[in-house]
């Protein structure tokens, strides 16, 4: 397995990433935010054959390219079942207030403890809800890789911002207490900062509550 990181740029720079079985090169592709003509053309340069697209919430700059790469691959957009109203609504997906105008139509949804597999049952990714950031925040936990996406509900040195509609301080709390449940050696994958280790920003957090 391996997790490839695409660096692109809307509105805002997003991490999207790739995670795909070097044998097979079969794989996922997670929050492709925008462009989806420069996505495509690593995929097929690459060979990769994406069986879905994961979103880990529904805010414009992590599905920004979903419709492009779904027009051109065919292939199921996965959301938490929360996100249906932030796919269809500019507002809410904050799309609206950058003069953009993302929708996304046709998602599949998922739930808390759903297992996401490819065909050959290579790679299985636990869905696990934590809304806060918005209410259909999830990560994708890979248990036996060590490794979470985690979308923007945490970040190297930071935790996720509740600022927007849909945000609630008091479910972050808890989603945080669910990831930091994790094994400490859990590497996080943002949508917006370079990997983290689970202990460290457990650590960082346990700090910065006992202060306030
Ligand atoms: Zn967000």
């Amino acid at each position: 397995m391996m997790i490839y990181t695409l660096n692109v740029r809307g509105v805002f720079p997003v991490n999207c990433y790739a995670l795909i079985n070097e044998q097979s090169q079969h794989g996922f592709l997670v929050d492709p935010g925008a462009q989806g003509e420069d996505i495509l053309a690593v995929i097929h340069e690459k060979h990769w054959q994406i069986e879905k697209i994961l979103l880990t919430h529904g805010h414009f700059d992590h599905t920004g390219a979903v419709n492009f790469l779904r027009q051109n691959l065919d292939i199921p957009i996965l959301i938490h079942e929360n996100g249906k109203d932030y796919l269809q609504n500019t507002t809410l997906n904050l799309s609206a207030c950058c003069g953009e105008h993302i929708l996304v139509d046709d998602a599949s949804f998922v739930h808390d403890g759903d297992y996401i597999q490819l065909a050959d049952g290579s790679l299985a990714l636990k869905v696990l809800h934590t809304p806060g950031h918005t209410p259909d925040s999830v990560i994708y936990y890979n248990a036996d890789g060590h490794y979470a996406l985690v979308g923007d509900t945490i970040f190297k040195g930071a935790v996720g911002s509740t600022e927007y509609p849909g945000g609630n301080k008091t479910d972050l709390a808890h989603s945080l207490k669910k990831i930091f449940a994790l094994p400490a050696d859990t590497i996080l994958y943002s949508g917006h900062s370079r990997p983290a280790l689970l202990a460290q920003e457990q650590q960082r957090n346990q700090r910065s509550m006992s202060i306030n």
